[in-house]
């Protein structure tokens, strides 16, 4: 049904068929936030009340005009803005594919020569990017630059590296991402936090599983060379809790957001802060779930004090489309991870219900 929906709808709003308010009615209305940073305002106050941060993340994807990159930066700039009259933010994300051309990156990491054009408008991505963490530093907040697809994360590493050692002299205001679904990053991480440890300056990582599993595996596949992907989840598995294990080893100069919905990692990484002796709320440890997901997890966390990060998307219904596909994919009945979250309601509120106290 999802992947058969997916193209339906994408053949609707290419017509101009007027389905968004089906699309508002449901996915959305699970997932997203609200169209702009003001509809996100009364979500954030409500999540502040269970000790639960929020992180404002303009979803915006498949932009690719120069017009399309400038207006992303400057929303993506008022996100960081944003938090400073928000106690319930300390945190701001975005993407580069929002303010970059993804052939353009594409080109980049297979190490073809770009033409003085070119050139320019890599340079006009940097200076967005440096424009964002500029303000992130100057506003205390911390910065995260997502991670995409493998075949143009290469620039993005680069240039994430770069901000982290302009930005992240006396702590860390640039984080990037790992996906610890890919066979490379372990050694990568270890490479990140010797330079980091030599030049003096802090590391900032998100930890993810991945998003694109399929998406790598089947180019992969197609072109004829070795996946980038583990054979397995364990070894994936495997692999972020290593990760984990190695940064709380040395808290003293990293700073972890874990961005997971599994119940066992996000176990292991609470014990892991008890054998480095580091208090609930080290502000060196964050743990994250996407709005609309997982729920359980987040609220317990917070109720015993643990530092939690929703990831609450937002922006119009067509632009955020491509991010609502990925979440109905990861949320399938087969594979999903809805049915937990499912049976967690359904037995919570019979429990209201035996109580007396069930609520409509
Ligand atoms: C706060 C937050 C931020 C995120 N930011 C990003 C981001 O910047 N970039 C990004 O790519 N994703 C991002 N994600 C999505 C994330 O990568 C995962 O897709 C998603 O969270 C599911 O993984 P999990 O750890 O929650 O749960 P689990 O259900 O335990 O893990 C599912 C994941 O395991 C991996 N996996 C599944 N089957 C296999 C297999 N057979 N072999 C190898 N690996 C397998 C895949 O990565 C899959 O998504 C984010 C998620 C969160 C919660």
């Amino acid at each position: 049904l999802v992947k058969l929906s997916e193209r339906l709808i994408r053949f609707a709003l290419k017509l101009g068929l007027p389905i968004e308010f089906l699309i508002k009615k449901t996915v959305y209305r699970q997932f997203v936030g609200g169209k702009d940073l003001k509809d996100c305002q009364p979500l954030v106050e409500d999540l502040r009340r269970y000790g639960v941060m929020a992180v404002l993340d303009y979803a915006a994807e498949g932009c690719d005009q120069e017009m399309d990159f400038d207006s992303s930066c400057d929303e993506i700039l008022k996100s960081i803005e944003f938090p400073s009259n928000e106690e319930g933010i300390k945190f701001a994300v975005f993407k580069l594919t929002a303010m970059a051309r993804f052939s353009l990156l594409e080109k980049i990491q297979k190490g073809f020569e770009i033409t003085p054009s070119e050139q320019d408008e890599w340079s006009r991505v940097a200076t967005r990017v440096e424009r964002l963490c500029q303000m992130a530093a100057e506003r205390e907040i911390m910065l995260m630059i997502d991670a995409e697809e493998s075949w143009i994360q290469d620039p993005i590493d680069d240039l994430a590296l770069k901000m982290m050692r302009r930005f992240n002299g006396n702590r860390p205001v640039v984080f990037n991402t790992l996906q610890m679904y890919r066979k490379d990053r372990l050694v990568y991480l270890k490479s990140l936090a010797q330079l980091a440890k030599g030049e003096s300056f802090f590391l900032g990582i998100k930890f993810v599983r991945g998003a694109y599993l399929e998406k790598e595996r089947n180019r992969a596949l197609e072109l004829g060379y070795d996946s980038p992907i583990h054979e397995t989840k364990e070894h994936t598995d495997r692999d972020f809790d290593l990760a984990l294990d190695f940064c709380l080893s040395q808290a003293d100069r990293i700073t972890v957001f874990a961005g997971t919905h599994n119940e066992a990692s996000t176990v292991r990484l609470t014990e892991l802060m008890a054998k480095y002796g580091l208090p609930v709320d080290d502000p060196r440890v964050h743990f994250s779930q996407l709005f609309g997901m997982s729920d359980h997890i987040s609220f317990n966390l917070a109720a015993k004090g643990f530092n939690v990060t929703k990831y609450v998307p937002y922006g119009p219904v067509e632009k955020v489309m491509p991010y609502l596909f990925r979440r109905a994919e990861e949320n399938t009945s087969i594979k999903g991870q809805m049915s937990r979250e499912l049976s967690l309601i359904a037995k919570e509120r019979t429990r209201r219900k035996n109580k007396g106290n069930y609520e409509v």
